[in-house]
C-alpha cells in the first residue's frame, strides 16, 4: 500500500473507539478523504493535539486501495488557527466552510479547491470585522463554485431563456439559480429587488468589490446561500454548521460585546462537569481537567432555554484553546 505525503486541513474529527480517531482531511494532492489516526486519543499519542479541525499540516496516509478509510500515520501541524476561535462569527464561518467542503469535496486531487480553503481561512484570521459579514458569504460562494455549482444568474435554469440584466431576479435554490417569468412557479422562488440581486451579483463574482449589506440583508443572503447548498448541492441534507451559521445573530461576539462576562467563571462550570455535560465533547473535556481552577467558562443566557459558552483549555506548550458551544439551561 502507498505512502504518501500531502500538506491538509483538518475538516472534521469523530472519535472512534477508545483510542482512536476517524479524520476527514481536505488534501492539496488527493482530495477529500477519511483516515484513521491510530492511538490519536491516548495522552502520549504522537499526534499531541495537531488533530484539530482547522489545523493546517502535513499528513503522512497510508492508502487503502479496497477501502475508503485510508490510515493517518503522522500530522505535522504547519499552521493552527486560533485567532478564529475568538471571535464566533469567524470561526462559525470557518466550521461552515470545512464542512461543506468534508460534505460535497471530491476525492480526487483538486489542488485549487485546497488552495481555496487555506486562503479563506487566512482571510477570515485577517479581515477587518466590518467587512465579515459579507466576506463570509463571499467565500461560501466561492467554495460553492469551486465545487462546480456556481449558481445561474444570466439565464434560467429551466428552459436556458436569457434573463433581462436589468430589474428584479426571480431566484430558485433549490434549482440552481434564475428563473425566466414563464417558468417561475407562483411560490417558491425567491424575489431579489435590484438591490439584492446586485449585491449577489458582487458577491458570487470573486473579482468584484464585496457588497455593503446591513444587518437583515445580510442574513437574507445568508439564508438563501444556505437554501442553495441543502438542495442544490447536499441532496436536502441539513449541515448543521451552515444552519448555524445562517440562523445565528451576527454582530455578537460575547468577547467583543459583553466584556464583562470574560470575568465569569467557575461557578457552573463544577455543575455543568458534575452532570456529565452535553455529548461527547464534553465528557472528553470533563476527563481532561482535574479542577475547574484549569479552565474558564464564559457565557452568555439567550432568550430561550439555552446558553452559549466558551470553553477554554491549557494546551500544550503554553498555548490556549477554547471552542464555543450551546448547552441547556437549567432554570
Ligand atoms: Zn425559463
Amino acid at each position: 500500500m502507498p505512502l504518501l505525503a500531502t500538506p491538509a486541513i483538518v475538516l472534521s474529527t469523530l472519535r472512534y473507539g477508545e483510542t482512536s480517531k476517524i479524520v476527514r482531511l481536505a488534501t492539496r494532492d488527493h482530495g477529500v478523504q477519511s483516515a484513521i489516526a491510530k492511538g490519536a486519543s491516548r495522552p502520549k499519542s504522537r499526534f499531541g493535539a495537531a488533530l484539530q479541525v482547522l489545523c493546517l499540516g502535513q499528513a503522512q496516509l497510508i492508502l487503502s486501495e479496497r477501502r475508503e478509510l485510508h490510515t493517518l500515520t503522522a500530522f505535522d501541524v504547519v499552521h493552527l488557527p486560533l485567532s478564529l476561535t475568538t471571535d464566533l462569527d469567524r470561526y462559525c464561518t470557518a466550521l461552515a466552510l470545512a464542512e461543506v467542503t468534508a460534505r460535497v469535496g471530491p476525492t480526487a486531487a483538486h489542488a485549487e479547491l485546497f488552495d481555496l480553503l487555506r486562503e479563506s481561512l487566512n482571510l477570515l484570521q485577517t479581515a477587518p470585522a466590518e467587512a465579515l459579514e459579507s466576506l463570509s458569504l463571499r467565500l461560501l460562494w466561492r467554495l460553492v463554485e469551486e465545487l462546480g455549482y456556481q449558481p445561474a444568474l444570466d439565464h434560467c435554469v429551466r428552459c436556458g431563456a436569457e434573463i433581462a440584466a436589468e430589474g428584479p431576479l426571480l431566484f430558485a435554490p433549490e434549482e440552481g439559480g434564475a428563473l425566466c417569468s414563464g417558468c417561475a412557479p407562483a411560490t417558491g422562488p425567491a424575489r431579489l429587488g435590484v438591490e439584492d440581486r446586485a449585491a449577489l451579483t458582487a458577491l458570487v463574482s470573486a473579482g468584484s468589490d464585496l457588497p455593503e449589506l446591513d444587518g437583515r440583508h445580510a442574513a437574507a443572503h445568508r439564508r438563501l446561500l444556505s437554501r442553495f447548498v441543502r438542495w442544490h448541492v447536499a441532496s436536502g441534507h441539513v449541515l448543521p454548521g451552515l444552519e448555524f451559521w445562517s440562523e445565528r445573530s451576527w454582530g455578537t461576539s460575547i468577547m467583543a460585546s459583553r466584556p464583562s462576562l470574560r470575568r465569569s467563571r467557575g461557578s457552573g462550570w463544577t455543575a455543568w462537569r458534575r452532570s456529565g455535560g452535553v455529548g461527547s465533547p464534553s465528557s472528553s473535556i470533563s476527563r481532561r481537567f482535574r479542577s475547574p481552577a484549569e479552565s474558564k467558562r464564559e457565557s452568555s443566557t439567550s432568550p430561550g432555554t439555552r446558553t452559549l459558552c466558551r470553553i477554554w483549555w491549557p494546551g500544550p506548550r503554553d498555548s490556549i484553546w477554547s471552542f464555543w458551544l450551546w448547552l441547556p439551561t437549567k432554570d
